[in-house]
């Protein structure tokens, strides 16, 4: 969204208040060609002739936002069975979806595998299992490579007591059990949380798991996870996704020639693929000056954008109806009865009640973590596709607070 002749524009042109006029506050809105933008910038820095990008879903899975993605030739990460529905539901075939949960049960594994889906292995016992009922059933394995991803510790997931994974530590016992049981590896995983800023880290990653893919003769893909980092605040640092495209496509080259076949190179990135793509726009509510604090509040909260509260994560925040006015100093707060602080000494164009406030990057783990609490709806969904605005998920009413639930006459 940019501010041209003092006005605030989505692509297209749109005018972000006629969108808020037509589908109420709050609104999240995807921009299609941003999501489209970042896909062929992730498909042009991977050289490698058998590259494939899988988009997790799990960083916003709205029908059309799937069916986006599989236009345009992505596959899919899922971390969940009900997931892997959505992208069958979409159109993905089974071959395009990765199955990665964590501590799913075995019934779910069950389903899965009948569904013909790839199935990402990442705990010991349920490959000791595995033989027992499904040996013909091709595996991947999630491969902890132990590196410590960016500085927050709430978003890695590599370190040495991450629950997730097969610790590398544990790849002789791995490799005891594959051979006993006769099973057919086909592809070796690693993700190791958001945040990775350090292409360097992400090649240390790389080499890990090349050095344990020499032990297993079977495999058609190595999957490099994701974890790739997209500027939140002005002066934020990005993965240079050009720069580890360029060097992990040449390094995989060396790699398969070694191996002696060409392997497809897979990542998976949610946020690097939607997170710029979407905003948030909520109304003022009030502007409370309390003797210290000039508080702005929304008519939404943790329950719609829990980032902040939940991360520590910064959202760039503007008034969208008055661009122009003489910047303050605020802190925004949500309408839940919690402390629930968008940002704290934030400088925004000054607002007044009834102004329509917007929060950048707002595309990835915001409708999806988005709750009932304090039995409020969760907001509509808005996709700008080809210039045009369309509502892909309606505002939800007290019908759907209600609807499932079996009421006992007290
Ligand atoms: C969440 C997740 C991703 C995507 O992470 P981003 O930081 O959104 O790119 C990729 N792979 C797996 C297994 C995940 O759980």
């Amino acid at each position: 969204m940019e501010l041209i002749n003092n006005k605030y524009q989505l692509s297209g042109g749109i005018d972000p208040l006629e969108l808020c006029k037509k589908y109420g506050t709050p609104l999240y809105v995807y921009d299609a060609a941003v999501m489209e933008r970042q896909y062929h910038r992730l498909t042009s820095a991977f050289k490698w002739p058998k590259f494939k990008a899988h988009y997790a879903c799990k960083a916003l899975s709205n029908i059309s936002v799937l069916r986006l993605f599989k236009k345009l030739g992505a596959g899919l990460d899922c971390v969940s069975i009900y997931e892997v529905k959505l992208g069958l539901h979409a159109g993905f075939s089974v071959d395009d979806i990765l199955f990665t949960p964590n501590f799913a049960s075995s019934e779910e594994f069950e389903e899965a595998v009948q569904l013909g889906i790839k199935i990402n292995v990442d705990a010991i016992p349920m490959l000791e299992n595995w033989g027992l009922h499904h040996k013909d059933h091709p595996i991947c394995l999630r491969i902890n490579p132990h590196l410590m991803a960016g500085g927050n510790e709430k978003i890695s997931v590599g370190h040495i007591d991450s629950k997730f994974g097969i610790s590398i530590h544990q790849l002789p016992h791995v490799l005891r059990i594959v051979e006993n049981q006769g099973l057919t590896v086909e592809g070796l995983h690693m993700h190791t949380g958001s945040d990775i800023l350090d292409v360097d880290i992400f090649m240390r990653g790389a080499e890990i798991l090349f050095d344990a893919a020499v032990k297993f003769p079977d495999l058609k893909y190595i999957d490099l996870g994701s974890g790739f980092k997209v500027p939140y605040k002005p002066d934020d640092i990005e993965t240079d996704i050009e720069e580890l495209g360029e060097k992990l496509s040449a390094r995989f080259a060396e790699f398969c020639a070694s191996y002696n076949r060409e392997l497809t190179l897979m990542v998976e990135p949610g946020k690097f693929l939607v997170s710029e793509s979407g905003y948030l726009f909520a109304k003022c509510t009030l502007v409370k000056q309390t003797t210290s604090t000039a508080f702005v509040g929304l008519d939404t909260g943790l329950n719609h954008l829990i980032r902040p509260m939940f991360y520590g994560a910064y959202h760039k925040i503007v008034n969208v109806t008055e661009p122009t006015f003489k910047p303050r100093i605020y802190n925004v707060v949500g309408n839940i009865c919690e402390t629930d602080t968008f940002a704290v000494d934030r400088r925004i164009a000054e607002v007044v009640e009834g102004d329509i406030i917007g929060f950048y990057n707002a595309g990835a783990y915001g409708w999806m973590m988005a709750s009932n609490y304090n039995s409020r709806p969760r907001p509509a969904e808005v996709l700008i596709h080809e210039g045009k605005a369309h509502l892909i998920r309606k505002r939800e009413t007290v019908n759907d607070l209600l609807n499932g639930q079996i009421e006992l006459e007290i």
